[in-house]
């Protein structure tokens, strides 16, 4: 509809800004690190400065990551590929096994046979890993990861044909609004430890993919509690953009999305 396109490229050029303006932050970031660098190695300084340095560091190296975030979607360093979509999401996994274990979660996984899709795995890659750690965010008290992966097509027996995947939790779940903006850049509920870029850099990549992200969730407080549901559909045989001036043809934001 009008109203979605319109949300839609309002959406692109607010990913522009952010994009421009996290590359103008990052230079006198690297310079600002260096100097402090400096200055820590510096002989006169006592310990209690010296703490002070590191304290600073160490909230630089936070609007860092913002910053690399927000920039990564727009830097191509690779060549597309072939890769398997189980084997990206099991080498996610294979990094928050401690967090996993000491929290409880058990974790359930489906994949068909092959998961073969051409596709940018260090994206796709970057993809399972926000939606992995914001399942594990949602289970404070444990619970259980869901992770499938199958060929499929894009809807009961119809559509293009690819690569379906679900992440699902059984954790706190989301208002519905809520969900309505979690695609959008520095939204987050975590006010101490959320940037609020992984939906959005999520999605900006699933559609330089072709492919479409939807969420079901509902809040425990709504008498739901069953968790949250993302899925996402890859099709084969897409033609990607090789060069870095490539934009994405359409971002699938939340609308539409059915509330279970
Ligand atoms: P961040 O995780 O840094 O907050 P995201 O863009 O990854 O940024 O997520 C945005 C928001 O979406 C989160 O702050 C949270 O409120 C909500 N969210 C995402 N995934 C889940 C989930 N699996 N369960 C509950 N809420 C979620």
């Amino acid at each position: 509809s009008e109203e979605a396109l319109r949300k839609t490229e309002k959406l692109a050029a607010t990913g522009r800004l952010a994009a421009s303006i996290a590359h103008e932050i990052n230079n006198p970031l690297e310079a600002i690190t260096n100097l402090l660098y400096l200055l820590s190695t510096h002989p006169e300084l006592d310990d209690t400065a010296r703490s002070y340095v590191d304290m600073a560091v160490h909230e630089l190296r936070r609007i860092s990551e913002i910053t690399q975030q927000t920039l990564r979607f727009y830097r191509q360093s690779t060549l597309p590929a072939n890769a398997s979509c189980a084997e990206l999401l099991d080498s996610v996994l294979s990094l928050h096994q401690v967090r996993l274990r000491n929290r409880g979660i058990q974790v359930e996984k489906k994949y068909d046979p092959d998961t073969e899709l051409y596709c940018f795995a260090g994206e796709l890659r970057q993809v399972f890993a926000n939606l992995i750690g914001n399942a594990i965010d949602a289970m404070q008290e444990g619970g259980r990861l869901a992770l499938r992966a199958r060929r499929s097509r894009e809807w009961k027996g119809a559509g293009r044909s690819g690569i379906r995947i679900q992440v699902a939790d059984t954790g706190e779940g989301m208002m519905p609004e809520v969900q309505l903006h979690i695609f959008e850049p520095f939204f987050t509920t975590k006010e101490a430890i959320g940037t609020g870029l992984g939906l959005w850099v999520s999605s900006e990549i699933v559609a330089k993919h072709k492919g479409t992200i939807r969420v079901r969730s509902r809040a425990a407080r709504l008498g739901g509690g069953h968790g949250t549901i993302f899925e996402l559909f890859f099709p084969h045989e897409t033609e990607l953009p090789t060069s870095p001036e490539a934009e994405p043809r359409h971002v699938v934001a939340s609308e539409g999305v059915s509330v279970h």
